[in-house]
């Protein structure tokens, strides 16, 4: 045998370990002779795969399911509880954090609200304390990678964020290289709104209509995660898909990104804070005080306060007109749309985009268009972030586990 097909024959193996422990992943629990079918490999393949894998505790055999023919075979599925990852989101005022199976149930999730005062640094230790803790107080499973999501354009490459809106400190800061030294697990960075779209797939057994799908994130910032055929769209830096910061009036106000009038500009929900404490400023009549908290302007939308329905609607006509550019740009196909500024009053937000898009777009694409507010049961950029760090484990299983050996 050449060396060439050597490695080629290490290569393939992997490949179809990925491929064997991916399928079992998505049906959660079946037989060796179903997943011999689903991916399409031999039966002794399969066997010795699985052989390896149960060896190694990664995957267990469970409860003995009917066969269509009246057979009964054993079912296999990822042994979750011993092996698990953590999913760490970040914004600007709180982190969450999800420790989850690497076949994506959930077993503990938890929130801690950030001062306004705590610089990056007291953070990210703030943080990295909070995660292991986690770690430790879970003695029967292993956590084998954390998947950390950060507001903003995050660079891949630098290992840095660019710049979040509203706080100061993050531009440049090496937040991957302090979350590697704090571990001695692999640490995997990602932008919030790619984590988003990713658990939108991941959790929903990859279903075929979310495989082009873009994600919003619309709250302070404006964020956007795209999905094609199943893959994260990073570009060549890692911030492809940054509506927030594409223009709808070039001669608009100056942005902190250095570009005029963009989108986040007009529809994040500080725009709108901003422009109805301006109007409540110029005496417009409404139940809000000038010094109003978010939680009060969403109760004033809901309880359809004249001003406050009317900027909101305003908020939603603006996304709708990002929304447009990036269906022309990047025919997503499915959009799911997230955060505070979904949550305040989905029905009218979905109502306003919605009439927009039908309006400004080719009757055709609008008609093919699946456009949803996020209703995952747990937040989706925590839970992607977690998707994401079980994916890198699950794509190369004994990677890991021998260099635990
Ligand atoms: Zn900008």
């Amino acid at each position: 045998m050449s060396v060439t097909s050597g490695i080629n024959h290490a290569k393939q193996l992997k490949l179809n370990r990925a491929l064997v422990i991916d399928s079992l992943r998505r049906q959660q629990c079946c037989s060796r002779a179903e997943l011999a079918r689903m991916a399409n490999l031999k039966r002794a393949t399969i066997t010795n795969i699985i052989g390896e894998l149960i060896d190694s505790g990664l995957v267990v055999e469970t409860e003995i399911l009917n066969g269509t023919k009246g057979h009964r075979s054993i079912g296999l599925r990822i042994n979750g509880h011993r092996y698990q990852v953590i999913g760490v989101m970040v914004t600007r005022t709180s982190y969450s954090l999800v420790r989850i199976g690497l076949s994506g149930e959930v077993y503990e999730v938890q929130s801690q609200s950030i001062p306004p005062h705590l610089g990056v640094d007291e953070l990210i230790l703030d943080m990295e304390r909070s995660i292991k803790h986690m770690i430790e107080e879970n003695h029967e499973s292993r956590i084998m990678a954390i998947g950390v999501a950060v507001p903003g354009p995050y660079l891949q490459r630098e290992g840095e964020v660019v710049f979040v809106t509203n706080r100061i400190g993050w531009d440049g800061f090496p937040i991957s290289a302090r979350f590697q030294d704090a571990f001695d697990i692999p640490v995997l960075l990602v932008n919030d709104a790619n984590a988003a779209a990713y658990a939108q797939y991941w959790f929903s057994s990859e279903d075929d209509t979310r495989r082009n799908l873009a994600y919003i994130v619309a709250g302070q910032g404006i964020g956007c995660g795209l999905l094609f055929d199943g893959e994260l769209v990073q570009g060549a830096m890692g911030i492809a898909g940054e509506i927030g910061h594409t223009s709808i009036d070039y001669n608009g106000p100056k942005c902190e990104c250095g570009n005029r009038g963009c989108l986040e500009l007009y529809c994040s929900s500080l725009a709108l804070e901003k422009r109805v404490r301006q109007r409540l400023q110029e005496g417009a009549s409404s139940c809000l005080g000038e010094n109003f908290s978010t939680q009060e302007l969403t109760a004033a939308i809901r309880a359809q306060d004249p001003l406050a329905l009317e900027e909101y609607r305003k908020n939603c006509e603006y996304l709708a007109v990002g929304i447009v550019s990036l269906i022309n740009q990047f025919d997503p196909g499915t959009i799911v749309i997230g955060d505070q500024l979904a949550q305040m009053a989905p029905k009218v937000l979905m109502d306003t985009i919605c009439r927009q898009l039908k309006d400004r777009l080719r009757p055709a694409i609008w008609a093919e268009l699946h456009i949803e507010i996020d209703t995952m049961e747990h937040n989706s950029i925590a839970m992607g972030a977690a998707a994401m760090a079980a994916r890198s484990i699950l794509q190369d299983p004994f990677g890991y586990l021998n260099a635990e050996l």
